[in-house]
């Protein structure tokens, strides 16, 4: 159950007291306050865990500091999409909203190598209007002696470049804690050239005390990506463990499962997905063609299975789109061949925008049926 308060109750008001008072005499009932300060109000939200089911949800919706009440489903009680549940899905982070209704593409390096590859790649990004990128300077490898990015040494200069070049939100992955402080460290240092969305990989969907740890920061939103062999309720979990710990401003990603039976694809693409995850949850769901496809390879039709497999992510509802890109593939130290070239970068975004186009199309279409039914 979520008691959500007026939104001029503040901590020291008698109000806030008096629902805190009435809750406590309840036995068995345990309360989690989360509050969200904004520029103009603070909204604060308690959650009641425990012995929830004999609670008389009216009666706490008359106590005078109260807006509302939710009788959460057990799944998923932050990032859950519950019945009768006014909170706004969706957050904003550094000028750019990331929601249910809305689309970014981040497209850029997967892992970051030289400077100038990098400043390519930005430059491109700048002249065709985008404002995300992701860039990769810790990466898990499945080979001990692969390169494993450059760490924490690139990230002044790649910060420094993306602010050169108006980028907002960079989405990087982080695999450890100390990353965690590395990434932190360094946009105080630069001055916060641009932003970061730290990404969550598939291989630590369920590293829990990594989850928890990026979970307590709220200064930086977080990508999740999908476990690649677990399920899907498995994955969402996980997110929610991000939420529970004080950060909601989650992404969920789908990038593919592991299974012979996808091939001849690197991944089984589990796009169908992006509706599902936006049912169950309130989060924006990105797809990631580039680690589900993982190849070059194009139908007959001349269009690369990368692209198609976004414009079916986006055609159903995607909120974002983690792409990789390379100024030159065969020079990339991690993932060449699935990534996109920079030429490519018009082409595919218009793509992206007859898919956006096709799926506002099919959402007023529904309105207007459902109207008339
Ligand atoms: C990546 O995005 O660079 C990556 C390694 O993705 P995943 O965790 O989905 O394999
Ligand atoms: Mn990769």
């Amino acid at each position: 159950m979520i008691v959500i308060l007026k939104s001029d109750v503040g901590e020291n008001s008698p109000e806030y007291r008096q629902v805190f008072d009435f809750l406590a005499n309840k036995p068995n009932v345990k309360t989690r306050v989360h509050q969200e300060i904004g520029a103009q109000q603070t909204l604060t939200e308690i959650y009641l865990i425990g012995d929830t089911a004999s609670l008389d949800k009216a009666e706490i919706e008359a106590l005078p500091g109260v807006e509302r009440v939710v009788r959460v489903s057990e799944e998923y009680r932050i990032l859950g999409r519950h019945k009768d549940d006014p909170r706004p899905a969706g957050f904003e982070y550094n000028g750019v909203k990331f929601g249910q209704d809305n689309l970014n593409v981040f497209a850029g390096l997967c892992a970051v190598d030289n400077p100038q590859h990098v400043e390519m790649m930005l430059k491109a990004l700048r002249d065709n209007g985008q404002v995300c990128t992701r860039m990769g300077a810790y990466k898990p490898r499945t080979n001990p002696y692969s390169f494993q990015g450059h760490g924490k040494n690139c990230l002044p200069w790649v910060f420094e470049l993306a602010g050169k070049y108006g980028i907002k939100v960079i989405a990087m992955e982080i695999t450890h804690d100390s990353h965690l402080d590395e990434v932190r460290e360094a946009l105080e240092k630069t001055g916060k050239p641009t932003g970061v969305m730290l990404q969550i990989g598939t291989r630590n969907t369920q590293n829990f005390e990594l989850l928890k740890i990026v979970g307590r920061q709220r200064e930086l939103p977080v990508l999740l990506k999908r476990g690649f062999g677990i399920t899907l309720e498995e994955s969402l979990n996980a997110a929610e463990y991000l939420a529970s710990e004080g950060n909601r401003n989650v992404v969920f990603g789908l990038r593919g499962m592991k299974t012979n039976m996808g091939d001849p694809h690197r991944n089984f693409v589990d796009f169908a997905h992006v509706p599902v995850v936006k049912r169950l949850t309130r989060m924006p769901v990105c797809i990631d063609p580039s680690h589900s496809v993982g190849t070059r390879d194009c139908a007959p039709d001349g269009i690369l299975d990368v692209m198609h497999v976004t414009a079916q992510g986006v055609v159903a509802g995607a909120n974002m789109i983690l792409v990789d890109f390379h100024p030159v593939p065969p020079k990339a130290l991690v993932d060449g061949p699935q990534a996109l070239t920079i030429d490519e970068l018009p082409y595919f975004l218009e793509d992206v925008a007859i898919a956006r186009e096709a799926y506002e199309k099919r959402r007023a279409a529904t309105d207007r049926f459902l109207k008339k039914r």
